[in-house]
């Protein structure tokens, strides 16, 4: 995984939630790129060979690239929020590198901005995959390690 940290939290504690949130999932996470800013919560999955983000230089992806923000308020809270948004945008991607383009017509937000967002076939199989995991007792709670050090890193007091 590549990842363009745009924020002040520290890159590895960003990237063990969102490594973990891949592997959950069953995704490959290296050569994807991912891109994390402060906002407003909220993430989206691209089809790609080269991103260029921000005006930075381009950059080559094996595998896709996704985009997701960090929101604000609760250090705890805002960490469960990036890894469930990281574990779904991980399933748009591992469709894309299962099965291409045809697999993976555009992911959108996966926020709750878009009321036409979850009605999509592409949403559907994400939280299809994404309940089929919890069933088996891999979701959130799973990864309370890399969470938790996400919520510390946030500002969260142990
Ligand atoms: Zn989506």
């Amino acid at each position: 995984m590549k990842l363009l940290n745009r924020t002040r939290v520290p890159a590895a504690a960003l990237e063990a939630v969102l490594v973990a949130a891949g592997r959950m999932v069953g995704a490959r996470t290296s050569g994807v790129v991912v891109c994390v800013s402060h906002g407003n919560g909220g993430g989206m999955a691209y089809e790609c060979v080269r991103v260029r983000w921000a005006g930075r230089r381009w950059m080559n992806t094996d595998g896709g690239a996704f985009r997701i923000r960090l929101g604000c308020g609760d250090p705890l809270d805002v960490a469960v929020a990036f890894f469930k948004t990281a574990a779904h945008e991980w399933c748009h991607i591992r469709e894309y590198q299962l099965g291409g383009r045809s697999r993976f017509a555009f992911s959108g937000w996966s926020g709750l901005r878009r009321p036409n967002h979850d009605d999509r076939p592409e949403e559907l199989r994400v939280y299809k995959r994404l309940r089929e995991k919890e069933e088996k007792g891999r979701d959130v709670n799973a990864y309370a390690e890399e969470v938790i050090g996400l919520a510390l890193a946030l500002g969260a007091r142990p």
